[in-house]
């Protein structure tokens, strides 16, 4: 049995009184790891170790800062496989897409924020003659970084690159569920050399210590993300203190396909952005909205692609769609079918568990699912379930299918196909959502504004946004006569 320990003050943090959480590996239904139940002692520990590293981090020059920061890059691209066969073992993704997606993205969020810094400037302001304003920025001291079980390392270090890379300190807090890779980033940061107490990353559960951390008075800010009634728990927290918030919550994703798009692009995304990580992306798209000239021929098309999705054991190179993360999620997702089926809808293909055999015969399997004849309000097709459960239903014009995509209390991001200017722009203008895609899905440029409105969050991340985030502007006048 593995054990996992808290990273706190440069070292890995055994404290024998600890009590520890079972670690579950979603392909086979085993517990194969223990995670620390980190109490507020542990907390206590990483805020004085956090406390000491902030004069020394935030007192180096950004080159000095940014060298580390590329060398913790480069040594987890070093070890891409170990840390992409450790997320899907602690996820149940398809070992591919860790190879692919999570662990490559980790490795460039370093990257990113590193060289980022070395390229900020800030403005000044010539107010009359002989006055000038300029504004500096700081960073802001400890900050505590939240991140969710679905892209475990990805979203962790898309947080705490740029809080470090400002010159924070950190109190890293990764899903319980999924804890393995940032458990091994700790090696990782003493092999770079960066300062001991710089980041520490405290494993347990959300609504303790998590809880904890997001109250406690030395943390100035506080970057989140995960549901959307956890993060107005985090706000609720955090408010009464005046921190700094960034919430990156839930999402109810429309994907908007129109009868000129290019046909098989759009099916061809439709199956990615349905069920790429058994559905379990904050960007996934749950509602698939066809016009209705090619809906029947798309929606027999698009089953035909599902049945064609590999299946199986996450470690298997083949697979395409691995393992559901837990069986509370496993159950909460086959709840919302239940409740489909109650709404009227009609499973079209899906709807069930798959009993697998052998070793993954207790692993948490659920067949990616496609319902229809649902309407656009009902409960099914108003709330995140997050999972690979996609409704599908006709619309006739442009205003129709925009009133049913903005009839949700979500506002994450859309998938518009098209080839016609006129209605991208019109959907690209009046979606409320924080990013439109149009004819692609989940093209990112780490520069870009990320982030969700309405229920979907607070804030944005991405270059300067996170960067301005991460620090608090000061402004200077000088009088200079
Ligand atoms: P969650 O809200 O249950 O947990 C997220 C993190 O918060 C975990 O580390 C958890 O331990 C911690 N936490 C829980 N209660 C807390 C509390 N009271 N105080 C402080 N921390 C607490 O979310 P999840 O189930 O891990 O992730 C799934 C959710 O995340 C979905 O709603 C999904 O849409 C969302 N998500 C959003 C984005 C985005 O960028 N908008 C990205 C990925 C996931």
């Amino acid at each position: 049995m593995e054990r996992i320990f808290n990273f706190i003050d440069g070292q890995y943090m055994y404290l024998p009184e600890c009590k520890y959480l079972d670690n579950y590996a979603p392909a086979t239904g085993e517990i194969y790891a223990l995670t620390p139940d980190s109490t507020e002692e542990d907390l206590e520990l990483a805020i004085q170790a956090a406390e000491n590293a902030f004069p020394i981090w935030s007192k180096m020059t950004s080159i000095e800062r940014s060298n580390i920061l590329l060398k913790i890059s480069a040594l987890i691209e070093q070890n891409l496989e170990e840390f992409a066969k450790a997320e899907s073992k602690d996820t149940g993704k398809p070992i591919s897409l860790a190879r692919k997606m999570d662990i490559p993205r980790s490795v460039e969020n370093f990257k990113f924020f590193a060289t980022a810094i070395l390229h900020t400037h800030t403005p000044a302001h010539a107010t009359e003659f002989g006055v000038i304003n300029y504004t500096l920025r700081k960073p802001l001291g400890i900050v505590a970084c939240i991140s969710p079980w679905n892209l475990p390392l990805y979203l962790f270090t898309w947080k705490i690159a740029p809080a470090l890379a400002s010159g924070n300190c950190v109190i890293g807090k990764p899903s319980e569920v999924t804890p393995f890779t940032a458990y091994m980033l700790g090696k990782i940061c003493q092999e770079a050399g960066l300062p001991k107490g710089v980041l520490n990353i405290l494993h347990g559960q959300g609504g303790k210590i998590g809880a904890k951390l997001v109250a406690h008075p030395k943390i100035k800010a506080v970057s989140f993300t995960g549901g959307t009634q956890t993060g107005a728990e985090v706000a609720r927290l955090a408010a009464p203190q005046f921190k700094k918030i960034s919430l990156e919550l839930g999402g109810k994703n429309p994907t908007i396909i129109f009868a000129d798009a290019n046909y098989e692009k759009a099916l061809e995304n439709a199956v990615k952005s349905s069920f790429t990580n058994q559905g379990q992306i904050c960007l996934c798209g749950s509602r698939i909205f066809i016009e209705k000239k090619i809906y029947e021929k798309f929606k027999t098309d698009f089953i035909e692609k599902i049945k064609l999705l590999k299946i199986g054991l996450p470690n298997d190179e083949n697979t395409e769609f691995g393992a559901v993360v837990s069986l509370p999620h496993l159950q909460k997702v086959m709840t919302y079918i239940e409740l489909a089926k109650a709404e009227g809808g009609t499973i079209l293909i899906g709807g069930e568990r798959i009993k697998m055999e052998n070793e993954a015969k207790n692993g948490y399997y659920l067949a990616p699912t496609l319902i229809e004849n649902l309407p656009f309000d009902c409960r099914t097709n108003q709330e995140e379930i997050f999972g690979a459960v996609v409704t599908i239903m006709p619309f006739e014009t442009k205003e129709e299918v925009l009133m049913y995509a903005n009839s949700v209390k979500y506002g994450l991001s859309a998938s518009v196909w098209t080839s016609n200017l006129e209605t991208s722009n019109f959907l690209a203008q009046h979606l409320d959502v924080g990013i439109v895609w149009i004819n692609t899905w989940l093209l990112r440029d780490l520069r870009t504004s990320f982030g969700g409105m309405k229920h979907s969050g607070v804030g944005r991340e991405g270059g300067q946004d996170s960067l301005l985030f991460f620090t608090e502007p000061k402004n200077i006048c000088i009088k200079m006569d």
